[in-house]
């Protein structure tokens, strides 16, 4: 019996889940790419940036984890570069695969909007490991300096960080709750670290539930974090910020968390996009023109009742899952299944030992939502740990 070809490229969220769930048919032959040797859980990088975590907790390795299925999936370490959907390959520097059935599930990139002078020669991003440790390193860097020249001065730290969305609001949340912990702990008498949110909107977290917004707003003000709405960033330099309303602070160093764009391959690809340039698929996440192409995850927009569905981890997990099933019912000629995905919950943490969250429509905060958002990264982490385990027990045993 012929095997099914199936490739898969980006190993994120919605890409892993895919591969777990193929592999499960061992007539199913599946390559994984990734430019990268890792995944990387971009949910916990607020606490990889508070070095709360290093990098070895939020990656998992996926020579290793590919390693863990019974044979049938390989991993290939290539960027993708393009597709030739009429052939069926996929090409990369190195070669060209020929595929039965194709999944793009290549996520977004952080957007340096052009117009903002100095944004990407100056400003990190945390969508990239690479850019997060940097981040991550100046800022402990940063904390080490300050101390050292405790006795003869105290200067401040200066951050920003722009965009009020989910990313930005943990990430400033939990640099302010670290520090703050960090300077009691440790008894340092110079405590200052300034930290700006710079949002765009009239208030943080856009779009989110007004009681989950007002608590967020509370919490960051108690972390006595300056938040600044209907602002915007127009110029960076090495030291300074400088707002659309004339305003320029001092910066030690900033956090660019104010947009996504698609990445480069999905500029490359002939398939239908929408005005914004993610990939447009139908109710069965099958790209328009091409039956045995799927596009999941933040590469795409999905709607459910005519509204968009929030691009998150777990938008890409359960369009893995359609995705999935509809493969399967393609190999074994049945219907397709319509999507229905929507969000099942959001859970924000705003620092050490607090969150906000709203899951199934209930709301809960502080420590218990805290509980409940480092079991639910636990329990994803442990999953594809055991798999990479058990594919590093084969490797090296085999
Ligand atoms: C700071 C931050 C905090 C977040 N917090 C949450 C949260 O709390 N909860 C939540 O649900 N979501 C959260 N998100 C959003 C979530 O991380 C994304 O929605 C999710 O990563 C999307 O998954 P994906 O599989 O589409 O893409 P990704 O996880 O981004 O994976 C894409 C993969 O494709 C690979 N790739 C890209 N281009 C190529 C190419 N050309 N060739 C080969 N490989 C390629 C990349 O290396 C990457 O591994 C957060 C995001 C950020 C940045």
């Amino acid at each position: 019996m012929n095997k099914n070809k199936i490739i898969v490229i980006g190993g994120g969220y919605g890409g892993l889940r895919t591969v777990e769930k193929l592999a499960k048919n061992t007539q199913n032959e599946i390559i994984l790419f990734d430019k990268n040797p890792y995944h990387f859980m971009q949910t916990d990088v607020y606490d990889l940036i508070a070095n709360e975590e290093d990098f070895a907790q939020v990656t998992v390795d996926l020579f290793t984890f590919c390693s863990g299925f019974d044979n049938n999936v390989t991993f290939l370490k290539q960027e993708v570069n393009n597709i030739d959907f009429v052939n069926k390959k996929v090409i990369t520097q190195i070669n060209r695969y020929s595929y039965d059935y194709l999944v793009i599930a290549v996520g977004s990139r952080t957007r340096y909007m052009p117009n903002i002078i100095g944004l990407r020669e100056y400003a990190y991003g945390v969508k990239a490991l690479h850019r997060a440790m940097y981040f991550k390193q100046k800022f402990e860097m940063s904390l080490f300096n300050r101390v050292q020249e405790s006795g003869t001065s105290c200067s401040p730290i200066n951050i920003v960080v722009a965009g009020g969305g989910l990313s930005g609001v943990e990430i400033a949340a939990q640099m302010a709750s670290f520090s703050k912990e960090f300077y009691r702990k440790n008894n340092f008498i110079c405590r200052k670290l300034n930290i700006v949110l710079v949002n765009a909107s009239e208030h943080v977290l856009r779009g989110i539930d007004k009681v989950l917004v007002e608590k967020t707003d509370k919490r960051l003000k108690e972390l006595e974090i300056v938040i600044k709405n209907n602002s915007k960033v127009v110029e960076v330099t090495k030291e300074s910020v400088k707002l659309d309303c004339g305003e320029t602070m001092p910066m030690d160093f900033m956090i660019f968390a104010g947009g996504i764009e698609p990445n480069a391959l999905v500029y490359n690809l002939l398939l239908d996009k929408n005005e914004k340039g993610y990939i447009v698929t139908n109710n069965y996440l099958q790209t328009e023109k091409y039956y045995n192409v799927f596009a999941i995850g933040d590469c795409t927009t999905i709607y459910n009742n005519n509204e968009i569905v929030a691009p998150t981890a777990d938008t890409a997990e359960q369009m893995a899952e359609v995705c999935v099933k509809n493969i399967n019912n393609l190999i074994n000629s049945k219907p397709l299944v319509a999507h229905k995905i929507k969000s099942r919950g959001i859970l924000i943490a705003l620092g050490s030992g607090y969150a906000a969250s709203k899951i199934f429509g209930i709301r809960f905060s502080g420590y218990l939502a805290y509980g409940m958002k480092k079991l639910v990264e636990r329990v994803y982490a442990k999953r594809l740990d055991n798999r990479s385990h058990k594919g590093c027990k084969k490797i090296f045993c085999d």
